[in-house]
């Protein structure tokens, strides 16, 4: 009987270690010069927004920090923000124009029509030519699953076209039910400093909460020797394995 439950319970943790390390995001290693190590690269999707990224901007300037906002197409009284961030001096990369999963994934044409259309909104707000991108849901994305290899397909042309994409190797989870202190825990308990931490978080409309999270996350680095930068055409990829 007690070898039976003992079996049991080894079977539990087994199984609950494979979906926990099932979840994770398969990464792909870079190298990184000193440079880049014991850096944060806090990175922030799916904006600009009315009720965040004002915050978050006033946030940054106080404590002269640059971050990468990855941008998707808003309506026009908030592209001032893109023009405020560019003029602060944060990177603005590309997340797409529509973040219509089914639609971009569709075909590579449609993917790199919606690219542009945001690349050209971004060039004429701030006359700057983004080079970086971010997939919408990651280059490890399965929501694109119904169009077999498309990510596979996208990867290998956006190297042919000399743009970079990036993913990230610290989730925030700020999209779930959380509160900024959890937050704050999911990114500076996966720290490491020697590696990139580039960090996923969300300025979209109503998610506030990560104000709070972001000026403990600054205040943790500060005092524990991190330096913080924004992402460039030159940093190295922080990118996961392709799942499509
Ligand atoms: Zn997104």
């Amino acid at each position: 009987m007690k070898k039976c439950i003992l079996f049991i319970i080894i079977f539990i943790s087994l199984s609950v270690y494979c979906f926990i390390n099932k979840s994770k995001e398969e990464l792909i290693y870079v190298n990184v010069n000193d440079e880049y190590k014991n850096t944060i690269y806090l990175t922030f999707d799916d904006g600009p927004s009315n009720t965040v990224t004002s915050l978050l901007l006033d946030l940054l300037k106080e404590y002269n920090i640059k971050v990468t906002f990855f941008v998707i197409n808003k309506s026009s009284n908030l592209d001032y923000l893109i023009s405020r961030a560019h003029n602060e001096g944060h990177t603005i990369g590309v997340h797409s124009y529509s973040h219509d999963y089914h639609y971009i994934y569709e075909s590579e044409s449609n993917f790199f029509y919606d690219i542009n259309m945001m690349t050209s909104k971004v060039k004429s707000l701030t006359d700057y030519s983004s080079k970086i991108i971010r997939f919408p849901g990651g280059s490890s994305n399965t929501v694109s699953k119904f169009n077999p290899y498309i990510m596979t397909r996208l990867v290998n042309d956006i190297n042919d076209k000399q743009i970079k994409y990036f993913d990230w190797n610290i989730d925030s989870k700020d999209t779930t039910n959380i509160d900024s202190e959890t937050i704050y825990y999911n990114v500076i308990n996966n720290l490491d400093k020697n590696k990139m931490n580039v960090v996923l978080m969300h300025d979209y409309e109503n998610n506030e909460k990560i104000i709070n999270s972001v000026r403990m996350i600054i205040e943790y680095g500060i005092k524990n020797g991190y330096k913080f930068d924004k992402l460039t055409i030159n940093s190295p990829q922080v990118i996961h394995k392709i799942k499509n």
